[in-house]
């Protein structure tokens, strides 16, 4: 709280006029003795050298100016300067007119007008109106209008009574009062010179007017000062006081300034928004453009992934040429293109690093490789044409330039060994020419099936080129015959029977079916040409069939001793039919006057299968014989598990008795085992008299060879006449 007589001060003029105010006359000069509050500025105040200013101050200067007088200001507590105007101390004081007021002081015309607000703590309570204010600790100056007004508030208040209007504010601003009821103007100028946290916050109320007041009773100061009043509205200076004020007494009507500044603001606030509202659309673009790199990177990579993985998939790693699949998805393209009756024909060539494996093994595999990028390299720059590699040094080419491929293929060559670093890429090559005068079939596989076709010649028969001819197929007459006995069946097969020598007797005991076909344009097959196709397509079982049926046949016709030895493969072994058929075959018949031939190998090729028909057929009755034994290195005693009766030991071995000393000792040796183990020993191949002496002196019981006799055909066997020629030989 400010010091009331610390701020309390003076202001003398050079005149003091001796009596009081009252008896002053408008005619006369003198000093009139002005009372106010020391804190009411803009209206009045004390300035820092203790004088009085204000705009009642300045007005009451230039109305006592207007009529020559002088005037004393002495500026302090509110009521104070009120009880010097009622004690006579002072003769004028500027105050709000008021009913209660009316009965002490007499009032000039209004000069000025004025409103009360409540003021509140910034941060504290906000009261908006007088009924908020109930129960509140208001604030109120001594003697001062608002405080004249307690009785009328609508509600009540706990009213706190200061001197002073800047202490009502400091008591608010400390939070001692909730609010002070004070004149708008005054009070809003001192709470902006104190920087007091204090502000409006109720809309206006109570507006007076504002009057000069003397004590009642004193209508000769009154009319002087209604004079002056008059005087300085007549002589400007009450505008130029007005206009020196204006600015901070006026309450603030909107100016053109005001409204230009609400333009400016206006304008600085739409300018903000549109600064923020440029930077957000920039920020957005910004982000949408950065998404948009974003994505078109990341679709651009996802582009080139494609396009890699599908380079990957038709490329060949090694030479960066078209790998196999992408070379028949070209051809079939190329041929979709060129209709059969087309004249410009194209060839497809296989072309093979042949010496590749041997570069590999001796060079290494980098050097393989780099021999067969070389390579792909010279590929590449054939004009019209388009080269693959399917791996291994194999290449492919779909070839339609204007030279023959012979001459390309000489030009090839010749630049291979030119480009070749020392290394000397061996080139084979294989060509299927398109349209072929075959036309079956033409597609894709087709062609690169005969391309290939003609490189296997080529390398069959070590040359450079070869060019597809059916002539060169090599399995032609393997499909030719499948494709014949499909349709002939065992119509055209005939049996020859080879016989074999008992060597203990002398006599013919067995003979060897051996099949053969009477091909209407081939001539007479020998089993080795269709038996191994005919057991690998799997329709050997017939045949068998038809060997067994004939060979029994055969042995009825004959109505001798005489047995018969049959071949049957593993196929037939592993066949469920097989025994049931065989059961059928041999009702009413010496079973044991069959012999099944099985190969050695054949045996072991499926052991369980295989070796369980075995057993049945021997329980059946049926005779077992190990075919071509010593070719498999089996052992003897194990066949003999297999309940086996017979042993024909390979003609490999007996063809090399009389020269080599090893096939003796294991002829012997075999002979003697097999002996042990109760087992025959037929001898196969014989083919004179040494070797038949030989192996009757090793031990065999039998003999089957052409020194006997060669397999014949049914009719021209002649067993009785066999034996005796060969019993003039023994002799
Ligand atoms: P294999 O069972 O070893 O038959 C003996 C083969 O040796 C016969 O050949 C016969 O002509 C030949 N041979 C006999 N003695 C001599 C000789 O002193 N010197 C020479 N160099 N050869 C002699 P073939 O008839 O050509 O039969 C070959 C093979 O075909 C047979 O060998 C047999 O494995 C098979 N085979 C023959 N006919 C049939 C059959 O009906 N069914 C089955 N599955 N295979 C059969
Ligand atoms: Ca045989
Ligand atoms: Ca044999």
């Amino acid at each position: 709280m400010v010091s009331r007589t610390g701020l309390t001060s003076v202001v003398l003029f050079a005149v003091t006029l001796g009596c009081a105010g009252a008896n002053a006359q408008a005619s006369e000069t003198g000093t009139i003795r002005y009372a106010g509050s020391q804190y009411y500025p803009p209206l009045e105040s004390l300035n820092n050298q203790g004088q009085a200013e204000g705009y009642i101050s300045d007005l009451v200067r230039a109305m006592a100016a207007s009529t020559g007088d002088s005037v004393e200001f002495t500026l302090q507590s509110w009521h104070a300067a009120q009880q010097s105007v009622l004690s006579q101390d002072a003769d004028v004081i500027a105050l709000i007119a008021s009913n209660a007021r009316s009965e002490l002081y007499d009032f000039t015309t209004p000069f000025y007008y004025v409103a009360h607000s409540i003021f509140s703590h910034r941060s504290g309570p906000q009261f908006g109106s007088l009924e908020q204010l109930e129960n509140q600790r208001v604030a109120f100056v001594r003697d001062s209008f608002a405080y004249g007004e307690i009785d009328t508030l609508p509600v009540p208040v706990n009213a706190i009574i200061v001197e002073h209007e800047l202490t009502c504010l400091q008591l608010v601003a400390n939070q001692e009062a909730d609010a002070c009821i004070e004149v708008t103007i005054t009070s809003n100028h001192l709470a902006q010179i104190y920087r007091l946290p204090v502000q409006v916050t109720s809309p206006p109320f109570w507006p007076q007017a504002y009057v000069f007041a003397v004590r009642k009773g004193n209508t000769t100061l009154l009319d002087r000062l209604n004079t002056q009043l008059a005087n300085i509205v007549v002589d400007g200076s009450y505008r130029d006081v007005y206009q020196k004020w204006a600015s901070e007494i006026e309450s603030k009507p909107h100016s053109t300034w005001d409204h230009l500044q609400y333009v400016i603001w206006l304008f600085v606030a739409i300018a903000l928004l549109a600064v923020i509202f440029i930077l957000w659309s920039w920020s957005l673009r910004q982000r949408v453009n950065e998404r948009t790199r974003a994505l078109s990177q990341e679709l651009k990579k996802s582009q080139q992934l494609q396009e890699r993985l599908s380079y990957t998939a038709a490329h060949d790693s090694a030479t960066g040429l078209f790998n196999r699949t992408s070379f028949f998805e070209k051809l079939e393209e190329r041929l979709q293109q060129t209709p059969h009756a087309a004249t410009n024909d194209f060839t497809v060539i296989t072309l093979s690093v042949v010496n590749v494996e041997r570069i590999g093994i001796t060079l290494g595999y980098i050097t393989s490789l780099r021999t067969i990028k070389a390579v792909a390299r010279i590929l590449e720059t054939i004009p019209d044409s388009v080269v693959a590699h399917f791996g291994s040094g194999l290449f492919g080419m779909i070839y339609g330039g204007a030279a023959p491929v012979e001459a390309l293929v000489k030009d090839l060559e010749e630049r291979q060994l030119a480009d070749a670093n020392g290394i000397e890429p061996q080139l084979a090559f294989g060509v299927s020419s398109y349209p072929s005068r075959t036309t079956v079939n033409l597609d894709a596989n087709e062609l690169i099936r005969r391309a290939m076709t003609g490189l296997a010649h080529a390398r069959k028969k070590n040359i450079a080129l070869g060019s597809y001819s059916p002539d060169i197929e090599p399995d032609s007459l393997n499909l030719r015959l499948l494709n014949d006995f499909q349709r002939v069946q065992c119509s055209q097969f005939v049996l020859h029977y080879q016989p074999q020598l008992d060597l203990r007797t002398n006599t013919i005991t067995h003979v060897e079916a051996l099949i053969r076909w009477h091909h209407p344009e081939l001539g007479l097959l020998q089993p080795l040409k269709f038996i191994p196709i005919f057991e690998e397509s799997g329709v050997i079982g017939k045949i068998t069939r038809w060997v067994i049926a004939e060979a029994i046949a055969m042995l009825k016709r004959h109505n001798t001793d005489l047995q018969v030895s049959v071949n049957v493969t593993t196929r037939d072994l592993v066949d469920e039919d097989f025994l049931p058929f065989l059961q059928h075959k041999l009702q009413d018949f010496d079973t044991s006057r069959i012999v099944l031939e099985v190969t050695e190998t054949g045996i072991f090729e499926d052991s369980g299968q295989a070796q369980h028909c075995i057993k049945a057929l021997r329980q059946l009755g049926v005779q077992v014989a190990v075919d071509d034994f010593g070719t498999g290195y089996s052992s003897l005693s194990y066949l003999n598990d297999l309940a086996i009766q017979e042993v024909k030991i390979d003609r490999s071995f007996i063809a090399a008795l009389k020269k080599k000393q090893r096939a003796q000792t294991i002829v012997r040796s075999t002979i003697a085992l097999a002996k042990e183990l109760g087992l025959d020993v037929v001898a196969e191949g014989v083919e004179d008299l040494e070797t038949l002496q030989l192996v009757q002196a090793l031990g065999a019981d039998r003999i089957q060879g052409y020194y006997l006799a060669k397999p014949t055909a049914e009719d021209a066997l002649d067993l009785s006449q066999l034996v005796r020629d060969h019993l003039d030989t023994l002799q």
